[in-house]
């Protein structure tokens, strides 16, 4: 288990992080959110080790983490650190020697990942040739090129095309139902829904949401409500609870302060026509996200 007790950071007066406290479990992944700045690089370098914090504790297995737990992590960085003149077996040998493997180990799993990838023919490819979201393969690749116990990835889909999006989330969800203990951020909050059962928002250093996403959901208590059809949007608008009427393209949105106002919509939607649409739907994390923290998540 990963364990994150008050851990706190301070660059010279500034506190960038503040009394965070957390834990994964093996087979779990947990989001770790917030607008830039937040303080997410800083965590990561903390559970990493790379950082020590100013107070608090990080451990992994009840063992502070340190270069000794090298070969138990794996990390994708925002920043992405390829070393672009090598080939792709060059790299992944430098990277899989750092983290303790042997030669063999390494080229069988890296023949093994780059099949997986559909890119087994950039073997002997140098990383300069290769396309963005190949780069981002390899990079991934090199990630995971140990079976990490503990893995970190930050934007791991940046740069990737939606067919190459689902081949990296099947590999991330394989390593935890394997028993990995997986950090995931992203400011693609569809990304994160689909993850992460578990998650903390920070802002300024600070949690605003943390828990499991199903409890956040139900706290937050406001609904949405998906109608298709002719209806009388003026007559819904003077309906106490209701918040606001999105028409998009296909559908209306009526926003809702919570569940008892549905009746009462559905009530009026009834009388309306060719009605083929009525569905109660939770808010998506991205609304609660601008709710609670007061911006856009989307970058
Ligand atoms: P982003 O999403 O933009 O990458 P972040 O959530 O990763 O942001 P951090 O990089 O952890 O945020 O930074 C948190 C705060 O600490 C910011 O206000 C940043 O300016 C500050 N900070 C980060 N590194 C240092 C440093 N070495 N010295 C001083 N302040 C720093």
């Amino acid at each position: 288990m990963l364990k994150l007790e008050n851990i706190t950071k301070y660059y010279g007066d500034f506190l960038a992080v503040d009394k965070l406290t957390f834990e994964v479990k093996e087979g779990e992944i947990f989001g770790l959110l917030g607008v830039n700045g937040a303080g997410k690089t800083t965590t990561f370098r903390m559970i990493m080790g790379l950082l020590e914090p100013s107070d608090g504790s990080v451990t992994l297995d009840g063992k502070k983490i340190d270069y000794s737990v090298t070969d138990k992590i794996g990390f994708l960085t925002e920043e992405r650190s390829l070393l672009t003149k090598m080939t792709v077996k060059e790299q992944c040998l430098f990277y899989g020697t750092l983290k303790g493997m042997s030669e063999d180990k390494i080229l069988s799993r890296l023949k093994e990942l780059l099949e997986k990838f559909e890119i087994s023919e950039y073997y002997d490819k140098k990383i300069k040739e290769l396309s963005k979201g190949n780069q981002q393969k390899i990079q991934f690749i090199t990630a995971i090129i140990n079976e990490p116990k503990l893995l970190i990835l930050d934007e791991p889909f940046s740069g990737l095309d939606p067919f190459n999006v689902e081949l990296f989330k099947s590999e991330i969800v394989e390593m935890a139902k394997k028993g990995s203990i997986i950090i995931f951020s992203s400011h693609r909050m569809e990304h994160v829904e689909l993850f992460c059962k578990k998650l903390v928002v920070l802002k300024n250093g600070k949690p605003v949401l943390e828990g499991e996403l199903s409890d956040i959901k139900e706290k937050y208590r406001k609904k949405n409500i998906l109608v298709k059809g002719d209806i009388d949007l003026d007559k819904i608008r003077t309906l106490d609870g209701v918040i606001e009427i999105i028409e998009k393209p296909l559908e209306f949105e009526i926003k809702i302060d919570n569940i008892e106002v549905a009746e009462n919509v559905f009530k009026i939607v009834s009388k309306g026509k060719n009605v083929t649409k009525f569905d109660v739907v939770e808010p998506s994390l991205n609304e609660i996200f601008i709710a609670k923290v007061g911006e856009s998540y989307e970058k």
